[in-house]
């Protein structure tokens, strides 16, 4: 700051200054906070698929003479290390995206290829569950942003409408353009007839590590990262993220994002097509 403007600051901007200062100092210690809380939810989350895997290579020695024993010790530890990196996966993608790196890709990106890519990525999952994917909704639309990243956050979606659905569900994905008064961009739905969720959870779904059920969620192999993964993407994107749920209905997540800059190319070819 130059000295000038020191010298021509008065009463109440130096009030103004006092006051801002106080408040980046608070803004400061939620973030130290916030880091702190991260690192001990990461030490806690990662000693226990560890601690597993401890145990059951234990286990494994103990058993040397019962072949179907270690054979069953054995695919459980392959099952522990899958969440390991799963975990560590998704630490290391939360850790880039909370660090603000600037998108890597930020292009025209097709909603189709979205979709199709993120439930191509879940149909094994979902095959497994006897679960139906669907998509629907308006073709041809595009958002700016990194192809990648809205494929996680799409897949990081539809993987939670599979987990958190009965058999013989249906999870739907669709997109449609909204250009209402109010409420403008591309909205991308992934919907599932499964669990729902309690109102008085849906704010703290976000936040990391924050599962409604625990035991539950934990059997169904997430990580907790899922949803904080996609807030992350989509406010990089400047859209936003909401939900609509109930239980024992299923839920709806909405992505809502800008459409793409308009200098599309208008094909005369659309409407011969059948
Ligand atoms: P997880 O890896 O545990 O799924 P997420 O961050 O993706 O973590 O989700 C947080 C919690 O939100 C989940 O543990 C689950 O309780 C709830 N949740 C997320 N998506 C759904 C859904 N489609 N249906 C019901 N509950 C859901």
């Amino acid at each position: 700051r130059a000295p000038s403007t020191v010298l021509s600051v008065r009463v109440a901007p130096v009030a103004d200054l006092v006051l801002i200062l106080a408040d980046d100092r608070t803004q400061a210690r939620r973030v130290e906070e916030t880091r702190r809380d991260f690192v001990a939810n990461v030490s806690h989350e990662l000693k226990t698929p560890i601690g597993a895997i401890s145990l059951l290579a234990e286990a494994v020695e103990g058993a040397a003479d019962d072949p179907e024993a270690v054979q069953r010790f054995a695919s459980r530890m392959q099952v522990e290390s899958a969440r390991l990196s799963e975990l560590v996966a998704n630490i290391i993608q939360l850790s880039r995206l909370q660090a603000h790196e600037p998108m890597t890709e930020a292009s025209t990106v097709d909603v189709d290829q979205v979709l199709a890519v993120a439930s191509d990525r879940r149909r094994v999952d979902a095959d497994q569950r006897g679960i139906a994917l669907v998509i629907a909704g308006e073709r041809g639309l595009q958002v700016t942003g990194d192809a990648e990243q809205l494929t996680v956050a799409v897949a990081n979606l539809v993987e939670n409408a599979v987990i958190y659905s009965d058999s013989d569900g249906r999870v739907v994905l669709s997109a449609r353009r909204v250009d209402d008064f109010d409420e403008q961009g591309i909205e991308i739905s992934v919907s599932d007839s499964g669990v729902g969720i309690d109102q008085s959870e849906v704010q703290r779904i976000f936040e990391r590590f924050y599962r409604v059920d625990y035991a539950r969620s934990r059997d169904t192999g997430g990580t907790g990262l899922g949803l904080a993964i996609v807030k992350h993407i989509v406010g990089t994107h400047g859209g936003e993220v909401t939900v609509w749920s109930k239980p024992g209905q299923g839920s709806t997540f909405t992505l809502r994002l800008p459409e793409a800059a308009e200098d599309l190319v208008e094909s005369d070819d659309e409407s011969g097509s059948e």
